[in-house]
C-alpha cells in the first residue's frame, strides 16, 4: 500500500476506489466477524437494535464526505443543496412522528443531544434534579465521572425502596427545596411508564424547565404506546435514533418554537462543528420506516414480548424489579434469586451466545462493576421475527445457566439450543458473510 501511495498521482492510482475487501482485509475480516456474532447472538441488551439495509446503505454513503456546518439554507460551505434536502426531509419526519414543533437532528449521539440541552439554558453550577443511575438514571444525567456531573450541581431522586416506582411525592419535595433550574426525567433501566404530566406539573410550580429523554422509549413514544413528553407540554425532549426507534446511532433534541434559536446554537456552534450528514440521512429513513403501519406492529410487539419475557422470570420465581414490565425492557435481581452476580450471569450467559447487560437494581448492594442484575430488553430480537413462543424458550435458555451456576456442560447444551433458535430468523441474509 505504501509504495502505492508514493508511486501515484491520483485517487484511481492508489486504488481508493477498491473494495474493503482488497483494500483492507484486516478490518473487512472484523466487520465479517462482527455480522457472524450478530446473526449467531441472541440478542438482548435493551438499547441495541438492528437497523434495515435501507439505513445501513444510508449510514454509508457519500455524504459522509460533506461538510454541511450550520443548518439548511444557512450554511458555512458551498455544495450544500443535496445535504440541505437531507436534513429538511429528516427535520419534517421527526416533527410529524413526534408532533414537535422544532426538531435538530444533528446531535452526534444521545449524550451530545442532552449536552446541547444544558448548554443551551444552564449555566455552571445551576441545580439539575435527575434519576440517580442505581435508579435506572444515565450517565449524562449528572452522573460524577460525567461532564453533567462535573459542571452541574446534582440533585437526585430515586425509587421507591417497596415499589421501586418513581416517588413523586419525593420529585416535588426535593423540587421545592432546591429550586432546581431543570428537572431531567428519563431512564436507560427503569421498567414502567413515565407520568410527564406530572413533571411538567411539579417543575411549572417551581418554575423550572423540564428534560425528558427518551432515548430508551422514543420508538414506543412513536406507536402511542408510552406517553409523548411534547404532548404533555415539556420545553426539551431528547433522544437517542438507534434504540428502539430502530434507526442509525445518533440523537436528536425535539423542542418548543421559543427556544429553536437556543437549541440550534447549542448544538451548532456550541458542542459540535459539522454535521455527520451520512448519519443524517440514515435517521431520515428510519423516520420513513417508523411513519409506516408495520412499526406500530414492531413496537406492539415489542411489548408483547417483553411482557411475556417478565411473566415468565416470575413464573420461574424470580426477583423481577417491579413485578414485570410496561416497556421493552426486563431488569432481573439474579443476586437475590439465586446468589449469582450480574457480572457472572452476563459473563455465562455470553458464553452461551445470550447477549445481556449486568446493571445495578435500585438499593443494589454491590458494585457498579458486579451489581445484582440483568438488564433484559426485546427490541433487537423482536426485530429477528421473535414472538413470545421464542420469549419462553429464552427465559428458559436463561434460567437453565443461571440456576445451575454457570456449569460448562449445561453452557454448551444451551449454546446449541440458541443457535437452532437463530437459524430460523436469519439477519441480512442478503449480505455476504465471506
Ligand atoms: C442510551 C441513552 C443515552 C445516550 O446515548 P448515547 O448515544 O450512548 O450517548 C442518553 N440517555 C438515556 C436515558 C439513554 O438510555
Amino acid at each position: 500500500m505504501k509504495e502505492d501511495f508514493v508511486k501515484s498521482k491520483n485517487l484511481n492510482e492508489i486504488k481508493l476506489y477498491r473494495h474493503i475487501k482488497d483494500s483492507d482485509p484486516e478490518i473487512y475480516g472484523y466487520l465479517i466477524q462482527e455480522l457472524k456474532r450478530l446473526r449467531e447472538n441472541l440478542e438482548l441488551i435493551a438499547s441495541e437494535n438492528v437497523v434495515s439495509i435501507s439505513v445501513l446503505e444510508a449510514a454509508a454513503s457519500v455524504l459522509t464526505n460533506k461538510y454541511a456546518e450550520g443548518y439548511p439554507n444557512a450554511r458555512w460551505y458551498g455544495g450544500c443543496k443535496y445535504a440541505d434536502k437531507v436534513e429538511e426531509i429528516a427535520i419534517r419526519r421527526a416533527k410529524k412522528l413526534f408532533n414537535a414543533e422544532h426538531v435538530n437532528v444533528q446531535p452526534h449521539s444521545g449524550t451530545q443531544a442532552n449536552m446541547a440541552v444544558y448548554f443551551a439554558v444552564l449555566k455552571p453550577n445551576d441545580t439539575i434534579l435527575a434519576l440517580d443511575i442505581a435508579s435506572g438514571g444515565h450517565l449524562s444525567h449528572g452522573h460524577p465521572k460525567n461532564f453533567s456531573g462535573a459542571i452541574y450541581n446534582v440533585i437526585r431522586y430515586g425509587v421507591d425502596s417497596k415499589t421501586h416506582l418513581i416517588d413523586y411525592d419525593q420529585v416535588k419535595d426535593l423540587a421545592e427545596k432546591h429550586k432546581p433550574k431543570m428537572i431531567v426525567v428519563g431512564h436507560s433501566a427503569y421498567p414502567r411508564t413515565l407520568d410527564f404530566k406530572k413533571f411538567k406539573d411539579i417543575a411549572a410550580s417551581v418554575n423550572s424547565y423540564v428534560l425528558a429523554d427518551i432515548a430508551h422509549v422514543a420508538g414506543l413514544v412513536i406507536a402511542k404506546l408510552h406517553p409523548n413528553p411534547n404532548e404533555a407540554g415539556i420545553e426539551f425532549v431528547t433522544t437517542t435514533t438507534h434504540k428502539t426507534l430502530r434507526g442509525a446511532r445518533g440523537g436528536m433534541i425535539l423542542t418548543k418554537n421559543e427556544f429553536a434559536k437556543k437549541i440550534d446554537s447549542a448544538v451548532f456552534p456550541g458542542i459540535q462543528g459539522g454535521p455527520l450528514l451520512h448519519a443524517i440521512a440514515a435517521k431520515a429513513v428510519a423516520f420513513q420506516e417508523a411513519g409506516k403501519i408495520e412499526f406500530i406492529e414492531y413496537q406492539n410487539q415489542i411489548l408483547k414480548n417483553a411482557s411475556k419475557l417478565g411473566e415468565e422470570f416470575v413464573k420461574k420465581g424470580y426477583r423481577v424489579m417491579t413485578g414485570g414490565t410496561d416497556n421493552h425492557l426486563v431488569l432481573l435481581d439474579v443476586y437475590t434469586t439465586y446468589g449469582v452476580t450480574g457480572r457472572d450471569a452476563s459473563n455465562w450467559l455470553e458464553e452461551a451466545n445470550i447477549t445481556v447487560n449486568k446493571n445495578l437494581i435500585p438499593y443494589d448492594t454491590l458494585s457498579p462493576f458486579v451489581t445484582s442484575g440483568i438488564r433484559l430488553g426485546s427490541p433487537a430480537v423482536t426485530t429477528r421475527g421473535m414472538e413470545e413462543e421464542e420469549m419462553i424458550l429464552i427465559a428458559g435458555f436463561i434460567d437453565e445457566i443461571l440456576k445451575n451456576n454457570g456449569k460448562s456442560e449445561i453452557i454448551k447444551n444451551v449454546k446449541k439450543d440458541v443457535l437452532d433458535l437463530l437459524k430460523k430468523f436469519p439477519l441480512y441474509p442478503e449480505i455476504k458473510d465471506e
